[in-house]
């Protein structure tokens, strides 16, 4: 009581703020309560000791920093070490040199505020290596570790860890269009997308709630990070089970879905996504890595926009992939073993020839001949399309130039480009230069996909207009089987739609029927021509023919053909396999 007394009159006297505790335990609350600057405890108090008192404050979260000063009886050894080992900042022992109370005090809140602001530093140099100061996620470093403590608990609790790669395609050439700035408020949307639809499915880290949740084993608990550009990393904590994690994947593609806008720029992305399982695929950080990322790579190469789970195959797939890049190569350097074929496209008024799809052919020396369907995904990723896509246009040209006289110049070439090609910025003067001598004589038709054209619609409706002011006309290609917007179609210089080959399959269906007399309806009133994708049947033909479609193209009348084969079709009426009477169609606009 009376060095309760004293310590008041002394502190106040020297204009702090004094809160008196009965005992250890009302100590205890208090300063849960009053959250004080500093603690002045006495050693000897009834209910719980001073020692006590120290130890339980320090366990709290905002007590482990607070000054604590203890009084002890005796200045013995062992009650100051006691003191210290249970995190007292200061001692004194009895009696009190009460004069000197309040500086002493006075000394200890100045250390402390000085030791406050050393932790805010350190938060802050902590914050810089652990976290992504574009996004505000975990970096790469707090992913491996989360990770590496991640597994480890999985293997004491037996229970799994998931791993999710979130990969956005083709982000370089987003970036190279609309601008690096711009790429890091489109990386900042995507992380907020990502961590809304996250946080509706489990607690999601960084978060205080998720933190405490983390602590206490059991619950799922997903961590999102940025491990570097154009990537994203998820660890799933105490993972439930395979099916859980392909929900988590679906939310993220879902979240993805829709356009994002960025300042003018409305943009639509696909992320690629692969998923791995510990321990079913891997027990270890390095293993389990590996494993997301070649499913995040067959997912891209499935055709992006996809999600894949790890499985074995798909290590052989990507040893596959790397020798058919550095094949790729060699065959772009000898120029020998690629050529193009060119599949004929039917008039649907006359039965003749009006264009040909050119198509690239890949006869491997040792594999044979290698369909498109699996190289042009690897000329793609790594970049070689660009070679290749030139390529392409000079031997067309070639071949073309070659035919001289026999080729029609009434008949349309169309040639295939790839997303890539489309965004290099100097494309169009590139395309411009190659194909300059064809230009004269023949019509050339660009055959690009809907992707292609809506990830960045405004950059893509310049440059669509500057190839339509060099005189190419425009096909979107696969039609139907993207993201596609009926005012975009307005809007941009298109000339044909193509419909693809999987609803040609699908005519003689009740759907099928629909979707596709849906498709060659809408083109006609934006006043587009339409070539069908794919005919095999007589069946499919006639169907085409009578709703309207401008062309046909597929193995009921011709396979992709080399030069010669092709100057034979040329010749040749096509109209009996389509048995529909061109007098009573109604045509397309032309
Ligand atoms: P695509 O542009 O949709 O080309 C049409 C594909 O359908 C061609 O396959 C063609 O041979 C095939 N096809 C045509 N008629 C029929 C038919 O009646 N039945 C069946 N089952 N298939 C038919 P191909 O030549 O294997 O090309 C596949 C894809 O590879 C192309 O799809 C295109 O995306 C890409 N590709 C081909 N050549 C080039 C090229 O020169 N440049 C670029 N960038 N991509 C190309
Ligand atoms: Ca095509
Ligand atoms: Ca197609």
């Amino acid at each position: 009581m009376m060095v309760r007394l004293l310590a008041r009159e002394c502190l106040e006297e020297a204009g702090m703020t004094v809160i008196e505790a009965d005992n250890g335990e009302d100590a205890i609350r208090l300063f849960a309560l009053e959250k004080p600057d500093l603690l002045f405890l006495d050693v000897e108090m009834p209910a719980k000791n001073g020692f006590e008192v120290c130890e339980a404050i320090r366990a709290m979260s905002f007590g482990s920093t607070v000054p604590i000063m203890l009084a002890t009886g005796a200045e013995d050894k062992a009650s100051i070490d006691r003191g210290f080992s249970v995190g007292a900042t200061q001692y004194k022992t009895k009696p009190i040199n009460w004069s000197l109370l309040s500086r002493d005090i006075r000394y200890m809140l100045r250390a402390a505020e000085a030791f406050i602001e050393l932790k805010a530093q350190e938060d802050r140099l902590r914050y810089l290596a652990y976290y992504d100061h574009l996004t505000d996620l975990p970096n790469r470093r707090s992913f491996l570790e989360s990770l590496k403590s991640s597994l480890e608990r999985s293997a004491q609790h037996d229970d799994r860890t998931g791993l999710i790669f979130v990969n956005i395609d083709h982000f370089k050439r987003i970036n190279d269009s609309i601008g690096h700035e711009r790429g890091d408020q489109l990386l900042k949307q995507i992380a907020e997308r990502l961590l809304a639809s996250l946080a509706r499915i489990a607690p999601v880290l960084p978060n205080s709630e998720a933190d405490a949740i983390r602590a206490d084993s059991g619950h799922m608990v997903i961590e999102l990070t940025r491990p570097g550009g154009d990537e994203f990393g998820l660890v799933i904590h105490a993972l439930r089970d395979e099916a859980t994690l392909v929900a988590v994947g679906q939310a993220l593609l879902d979240a993805l879905d829709e356009p994002l806008q960025v300042e003018r720029h409305q943009l639509v992305i696909s992320p690629s996504v692969g998923l791995a399982i510990a321990p079913d695929h891997g027990d270890d950080p390095q293993t389990l890595l590996r494993r997301a990322d070649t499913a995040m790579r067959a997912a891209k190469s499935d055709g992006r926009g996809r999600m894949r789970l790890y499985n074995e195959s798909m290590d052989d797939d990507a040893a596959e992939r790397l020798r058919l890049e550095a094949d790729l190569r060699r065959a772009l350097e000898n120029d020998e073993q690629l050529n193009m074929v060119y599949q004929p496209q039917i008039d649907t008024q006359n039965g003749r020839v009006s264009g040909v799809e050119a198509l690239v052919r890949w006869n491997h020396p040792e594999l044979g001949p290698v369909s498109p369907v699996k190289f042009i995904p690897v000329a793609e990723s790594s970049g070689l399309i660009i070679p290749l896509g030139d390529w392409i246009l000079r031997r067309v040209n070639r071949d073309a130039l070659s035919a001289g006289q026999r080729f029609p110049t009434n008949v349309a070439i169309s040639i295939n480009l790839s997303p890539l090609q489309f965004t290099q910025s100097n494309f169009v003067e590139n395309l411009q230069h190659i194909l300059a001598e064809l230009e004269l004589d023949y019509r050339v038709e660009l055959e690009l996909t809907e992707g292609v054209i809506m990830s960045d619609a405004q950059d893509s409706l310049e440059k669509l207009k500057q190839l339509k002011t060099l005189g190419f006309d425009l096909a979107i290609d696969d039609f139907g089987t993207g993201y596609s917007s009926l005012s975009y179609l307005r809007n941009f210089p298109i000339d044909t739609l193509k419909i693809d080959r999987s609803f040609v399959i699908n005519i003689g269906t009740h759907d099928g029927d629909g979707i596709v007399k849906a498709i060659l309806g809408l083109s006609q009133a934006l006043g587009l021509k339409t070539v069908a994708e794919g005919v095999e049947t007589v069946e499919q033909a006639t169907f085409l023919c009578e709703h309207g479609c401008s062309s046909l193209q597929g193995y009921l009348f011709a396979r992709p053909l080399s030069v010669p084969a092709l100057l034979d079709a040329v010749g040749q009426d096509y109209l009996p396999l389509m048995k529909c009477d061109p007098e009573v169609t109604t045509s397309s606009a032309d």
